[in-house]
């Protein structure tokens, strides 16, 4: 056998994580590193957060799983929650962030399909941007025109269409007799940290209203307090109709959630969509703790700040590399230097020489994806290492 035991669908690197602590991730070698990563937008408390682990601990030894044939007080709390705090009215449990796009995009085609006599077959095409990532499902992968992530797994799954990102009028001219709705981020993640305009996300919801379209977002990286706002929807002045999150909303724990206002999942009858596991009592304590901890207006506005000032030294450090860095992007503490170079060699040399995790992501950015609870000490000690590695950093020759 000379296939590892892990599947080798992912270029693992050396840095070995056993313990963390706070902004902190211990090596099994005992090296320490500062991790602006936070395990790709997920670990918003940090590492040892204490309610976390309490509410984890305390569910644990009470009921960790039971079915969702019977009834969930754990589930009823955590959807109440998030009704109160979002656009909402209801709420579908998942285990993932591809699972909660999967389940956004069966919620707009039975929008549409599974509404009675207004109902419509034929609407089940979804309108998707270009460099969108979705999860790596079937009908996640197929919604992303990304072609890397469809070789050798076709066929794709019908009913999606590719327009350029922050472009309305080829938005528009996609839409047709079969089209359902728009699947969009707000702020691709993957994609390398791009903001939408606010007249794009206006224009998606005044099409969307215009055409009885289900706006669908896909907040799983920018959702959960990460652009300062709960969900970065807020900041654009409207509202979707549909909504998936996960990544942060369980703090480490897996947890994802599709969100949907009251007419957007008239479809979504009994007997229409299941999860074994989606909102079990154990990831309930774990989503109930963090939205507790971020969902209120002083932890945002610690974000919003922590962000600005995150942002300003960036935008100043940058100047002092102008053959290295070109421009600072995104909201809050997701942020993006976009590079005038590779941006995947400078996020091993930060990671292997100078201790600092970071994410590189798609348009030669580099993401920036501290724990929210990061403060004035990890900044400091972020710019320390960052400028260190700019100092000391060669230029890879091409290949
Ligand atoms: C990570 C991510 C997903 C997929 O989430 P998984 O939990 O990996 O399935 C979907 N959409 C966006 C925007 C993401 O960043």
């Amino acid at each position: 056998m000379s296939t590892p035991a892990l599947m080798p669908v992912y270029p693992r690197c050396g840095v070995r994580p056993v313990r963390g602590e706070h902004c902190h991730l211990i090596d099994e070698d005992g090296t320490r590193y500062l991790d602006f990563a936070s395990g790709i937008a997920v670990n918003l408390l940090g590492h040892s957060h204490e309610g976390l682990i309490g509410a984890i601990q305390k569910q644990a030894e009470t009921l960790m799983h039971v079915s969702n044939l019977y009834g969930s007080p754990q589930g009823e709390r955590l959807a109440q929650l998030l009704v109160n705090a979002t656009f909402g009215d209801t709420v579908f449990f998942t285990n993932s962030g591809a699972e909660a796009v999967e389940a956004a995009i069966k919620t707009a085609r039975a929008y549409h399909q599974n509404a009675g006599e207004a109902g419509d077959k034929n609407r089940f095409e979804l309108i998707t941007f270009h460099n969108a990532f979705h999860g790596r499902t079937m009908a996640t992968i197929s919604a992303s025109n990304q072609e890397k992530m469809h070789h050798g797994f076709s066929p794709l799954l019908a009913g999606f269409k590719y327009a350029p990102f922050d472009d309305l009028e080829a938005a528009k001219a996609l839409i047709g007799p079969n089209t359902a709705g728009f699947l969009v981020e707000p702020i691709q993640g993957e994609g390398g940290i791009r903001p939408a305009s606010q007249e794009f996300m206006k224009g998606l919801r005044a099409l969307a209203d215009e055409h009885d379209l289900m706006l669908v977002l896909d907040e799983v990286q920018c959702g959960v307090a990460r652009t300062g706002t709960l969900y970065a929807y807020e900041q654009y002045g409207i509202e979707p109709d549909i909504l998936a999150t996960a990544k942060g909303i369980g703090g480490g724990f897996p947890l994802g959630a599709c969100i949907a206002t009251e007419k957007a999942a008239r479809g979504m009858t009994f007997g229409t969509h299941g999860s074994t596991y989606g909102g079990n009592p154990l990831a309930m304590a774990a989503g109930t703790a963090v939205m507790e901890a971020v969902a209120n207006e002083p932890f945002l506005a610690e974000v919003r700040a922590k962000g600005e000032r995150l942002r300003k030294g960036l935008e100043q450090f940058i100047g002092n590399y102008p053959e290295l860095f070109e421009l600072v992007r995104g909201m809050g503490l997701m942020l993006g230097i976009k590079m005038k170079v590779e941006s995947r060699p400078f996020f091993v040399h930060l990671r292997d020489n100078h201790q600092l995790l970071t994410v590189a992501a798609g348009d030669n950015t580099l993401r920036i994806l501290p724990p929210l609870v990061i403060g004035d000490a990890e900044i400091d000690e972020f710019f320390d290492k960052l400028s260190a590695g700019a100092a000391s950093y060669k230029v890879p020759e091409p290949a």
